[in-house]
Order: C-alpha cells, then sequence, then structure tokens
C-alpha cells in the first residue's frame, strides 16, 4: 500500500477524551474514529488487524470441528420472552418495534435464536455433538461504553455453541473449546490466563474466563502466588477475598491484577434447552434436552487488549501475526530518484512475495516519517537512506527493540523475504 493514497488519519496530539493508551493510540494512529459514544469506524488499519484475528479464530475453530454459520442480527421479541430475558436483560438490551408493531432486539447474544434453529433442524442424537458458531456484530447499550472498542454498544464477538446427548459430551467440547482459546490468544500474541468464573446462578456449572494481565483492565483477578488457581473476584463464589488472603486451595497467600476480559466459555447445562424446550430423541427414542455450552471472544476487543500490552511511549508495536502491515518501507529523502527507486524495487519484491508492507511514499520530513511509522507498529521499518545507499546499504529495523540491522543492497530483497520466510509467489 502506499501511503499517500492510505487513509491513515494520524494526529499529533493525544485526544482529550480517551483515558486508556490503547484508546488513545488507535485514535493517534488512524485506526479508529467515533460515530457516537460506544459506536466506531474501523479504518483501513483496524480492519486489517480484524481481519487477521478473525482468520487466526476461523482456523482453531475449523480445528475443533465447529462449523460456522451466520445469524440474524435482528431477533424477534417472542424468542426473549421464552428465557425470560426480554425482561431480565433491562436497558442492555437494544429494543425496536417494525411497521406491524412487532418487537425486536439487536442481539446481544444469540443463545435464544441458536436454541430455536436446532431444535428445528436436530432431531435425533446420531447428528449430535454439534458445535456452530459465528463471527458477528453485537449490540448492547452498556451502561459505561468507554475505552474506545474495549467496552463498546457495538462490537464484534466470535460465538460458539455446543449441543451433545450428554453431559459428559458436554463437558468433551468444552475442553476442547478451553484448549481452542489458550491457542487462539497465544497465536494473537497475548500474555493471558484463564480464570475460574463460578457463576452460582447457574449452579454446578462450569465457567472460565480468558484475561489479558494489564494495569488499567477493569476486572480484577485474584490468583495464588503458589498453585495455579485464579478467580475473577466479581464473579467468584470465595468472594471478597483480598491480596494476602489464603488461597482456597492450596492456603498459600493470594494476590490481585487487573484484567481485560477477552474471552468467556461456560457450561450452560440444560438451561437454555429446558426454557425453550429443545429436545432431542435418545437410542431409546426418549426425548431429551440438549446440553448445551456457549463460548465467547471479543474479537474487536483484542484489538485493544493487544495494543494494551503492546506498546511503549512511541506508539504501537504490533505482534507479526495480527500486524496490520509487518513491513513499514521508509525512504528518507522522497527527492533523491535514487532513494526512491531502491525503496520501491524492495517495495515490490516484498508485495510480490506476499508480505504486508507499506510504503511511505510521501513527500515529507523524514523526522515526520519515522514518528508515524513508529506510531503506527509495523513489527519491522526498512529505512532507505542517500548515505547508506552509497555504500550499498540499506537498514532494517525491529520496531519492538530498536534495533537497527545494516544488509547490503544486493541482498536486501533475499535477505528481508527470507528473513519473514515467505517464498516469492508462483
Ligand atoms: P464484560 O464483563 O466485559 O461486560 P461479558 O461477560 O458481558 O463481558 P460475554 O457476554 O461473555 O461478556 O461476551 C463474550 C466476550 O465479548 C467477552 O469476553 C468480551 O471479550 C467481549 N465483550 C463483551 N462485552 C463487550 C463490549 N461491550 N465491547 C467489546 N467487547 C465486549
Ligand atoms: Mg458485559
Amino acid at each position: 500500500m502506499y501511503y499517500s493514497h492510505a487513509l491513515i488519519p494520524t494526529l499529533r496530539d493525544d485526544p482529550a477524551d480517551a483515558e486508556v493508551i490503547s484508546h488513545k493510540l488507535m485514535l493517534r494512529a488512524g485506526f479508529i474514529r467515533k460515530l457516537s459514544a460506544g459506536i466506531y469506524c474501523y479504518l483501513p488499519l483496524a480492519l486489517r488487524v480484524l481481519r487477521k484475528i478473525e482468520k487466526i479464530v476461523r482456523e482453531e475453530m475449523a480445528t475443533t470441528g465447529a462449523q460456522e454459520l451466520l445469524l440474524p442480527a435482528l431477533q424477534p421479541s417472542e424468542l426473549w420472552e421464552e428465557t425470560g430475558r426480554w425482561q431480565q436483560y433491562g436497558k442492555e438490551l437494544i429494543r425496536l418495534r417494525d411497521r406491524h408493531d412487532h418487537d425486536f432486539c439487536l442481539g446481544p447474544t444469540h443463545e435464544e435464536v441458536i436454541t430455536d434453529l436446532v431444535r428445528k433442524e436436530i432431531r435425533s442424537y446420531r447428528q449430535l455433538p454439534i458445535t456452530l458458531y459465528q463471527i458477528q456484530t453485537k449490540f448492547r447499550d452498556e451502561m459505561r461504553p468507554r475505552f474506545g472498542i474495549m467496552r463498546g454498544r457495538e462490537f464484534i464477538m466470535k460465538d460458539a455453541y455446543s449441543f451433545d446427548a450428554s453431559v459428559e459430551g458436554a463437558k468433551i467440547n468444552y475442553q476442547k473449546m478451553y484448549d481452542a482459546y489458550h491457542r487462539i490468544f497465544s497465536r494473537v500474541g497475548l500474555t493471558f490466563r484463564a480464570v475460574e468464573a463460578d457463576n452460582g446462578l447457574i449452579g454446578g456449572s462450569q465457567s472460565d474466563e480468558f484475561m489479558v494481565l494489564t494495569e488499567t483492565g477493569e476486572e480484577e483477578i485474584i490468583s495464588c502466588t503458589a498453585c495455579l488457581y485464579a478467580a475473577n473476584i466479581e464473579k467468584t463464589e470465595v468472594g471478597h477475598r483480598g491480596m494476602g488472603d489464603p488461597c482456597p486451595r492450596c492456603g498459600e497467600p493470594l494476590k490481585i491484577d487487573r484484567g481485560i476480559e477477552v474471552g468467556h466459555v461456560f457450561l450452560l447445562g440444560t438451561k437454555y434447552s429446558k426454557e425453550m424446550k429443545a429436545l432431542f430423541l435418545n437410542e431409546r427414542g426418549e426425548e431429551r434436552f440438549f446440553e448445551m455450552g456457549c463460548y465467547g471472544i471479543g474479537v474487536s476487543r483484542i484489538i485493544a487488549a493487544a495494543i494494551e500490552q503492546n506498546h511503549d511511549e512511541k506508539g504501537i508495536i504490533w505482534p507479526i501475526s495480527i500486524a496490520p502491515y509487518i513491513v513499514h518501507i521508509v525512504p528518507v529523502q522522497d527527492k533523491s530518484d535514487d532513494v526512491m527507486m531502491a525503496a520501491k524495487q524492495i517495495y515490490t519484491a516484498l508485495m510480490e512475495r506476499g508480505i504486508d508492507v507499506l510504503f511511505d511514499d510521501r513527500a515529507e520530513r523524514p523526522g515526520v516519517k519515522f514518528n508515524d511509522a513508529d506510531l503506527l507498529g509495523a513489527p519491522y521499518q526498512i529505512v532507505i537512506g542517500e548515505k547508506n545507499l552509497e555504500k550499498g546499504l540499506i537498514e532494517l529495523k525491529e520496531r519492538k527493540t530498536g534495533t537497527f540491522t545494516k544488509i547490503e543492497t544486493d541482498h536486501a530483497i533475499s535477505h528481508v523475504a527470507s528473513y519473514f520466510g515467505a517464498a516469492p509467489k508462483q
């Protein structure tokens, strides 16, 4: 991509209304723009990150055997009346009425719709287990939308639902998802931990949250200094235990960290299948309620969480797996034909090898280009300057460490390509 044609509206100063670093950087680096409270436009750079996260999610969902579908965002109130959530959900549910005076909501989650689909389409234990998922926009009229896309009123979620004939089967599916979540969050480059969230309300059910540890996280996580015990303070039955209190598992002292919830897996049992009379026939031809699980990932929230964990005072430092561009080429003197030609050659060669590369072809001062490159956060920068070029050299800068490596121009293309493990496209 040529920078001069790209929609990357960077800002010089921190926007006044952004509290956390990820929100500030997403605005400053031109990733998002606010339309209304908790409602954002994803500009091209943010969409590239989102698509890469989605790809990783889809690959790992496929590994578990889950099938992708797409459910409506617009949902009739009748389904929500069946589970009682039309009343329970309160003001967080965005409600509307159609021209025939029928009540609808914009889906904050899809247990009702998926259970309705499955009760109509699946009759026999032979069709089970089945896990269905979607990546879709969700709507929640949050009391306090904040931190940019971290807590939005419109956001993108991956939600999966498993249907099993038995409790044991449901637990196997739960474990599969739990393991897939570990792979997903590792692959997107997050430092995270799974914490227990035994929700007393749906007794006996198991629930784990995946937390990205950051200083600014909204959630408080209590964990043991000795064993692997960890739980969400707000949601756990052990309740208001504090720093230094004994761990309920091993008695050693507890500590408190802050985190951002990026995923949640939940063993639902027959809660929804009972409320919605979702039944299948077992081996003996008897009617049984589906054993369900539900599994969410805050796909758009991951973008913000990744920035919280990967930045410095100059800007974002993207993990390679989700970087909008892997390489950012900075020709230092845009008036020099030699510099621009060498830069273009490298750009073309990397593009041919399928590497995502941004070419700063703007007529800007070198300082502006360097600052923008650091701000946008491509993991690698290739700096092409007159003096080095005369000696037959270009520079490769690693954004994370700030280290420069000089490479011979003649070898630059093959070196850089082998560096990123990309082969020429056939
Ligand atoms: P929270 O406690 O943060 O409100 P939740 O428990 O309501 O989250 P779930 O219903 O489990 O969230 O939704 C699945 C995932 O969707 C969450 O783990 C989170 O990553 C993401 N998510 C939830 N609400 C929002 C929101 N308002 N904006 C962005 N992502 C969200
Ligand atoms: Mg919530």
